[in-house]
């Protein structure tokens, strides 16, 4: 398995941003969860919603999880109000969790994109 694959807590990026040993754009932070704007964004407002605990990817999830990504799925239309999306229905918000090789998932740390604004979007 390659390095990026196999990322643990020692050796992953989204755990060092939400650590803030590498510098990001936060949106929001408590004990749990850490948020930032995405570095390259496919749309207008575009930030990631990161678990502070390394989980590898939303397959890695077991139900002990729950609540947290209940958490992170309630936060998130409260962010995007709050980053400049407009309201449902006009205008609203796209969430995406790419997971694995054919999900797209480039980071192993589990990330919730958050997308809105007005289209055009660079991608989606
Ligand atoms: P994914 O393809 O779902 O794994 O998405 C990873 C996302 O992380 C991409 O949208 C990248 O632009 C974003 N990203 C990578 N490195 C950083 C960084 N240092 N700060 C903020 N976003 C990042
Ligand atoms: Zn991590």
């Amino acid at each position: 398995m390659s390095t990026e694959l196999s990322a643990t807590a020692d050796n992953c990026l989204f755990c060092k941003i939400a650590a803030g040993k590498i510098p990001s754009k936060k949106v929001y932070e408590d004990d749990d969860l850490y948020a930032f704007h995405d570095i390259a964004p496919w749309a207008p407002i575009h930030f990631l919603i990161v678990p502070k605990k390394h989980i590898t990817s939303m397959a890695h999830l077991d139900e002990a999880d729950g609540a947290l990504m209940g958490k992170i799925m309630t936060l998130a239309p409260q962010l995007a109000l709050e980053q400049g999306c407009e309201p449902y229905p006009s205008g609203g918000f796209r969430v995406v969790i790419n997971t694995g090789a054919h999900g797209g998932q480039e980071v192993h740390h589990l990330h919730v994109h958050v997308m809105g604004g007005p289209r055009p979007w660079t991608k989606g």
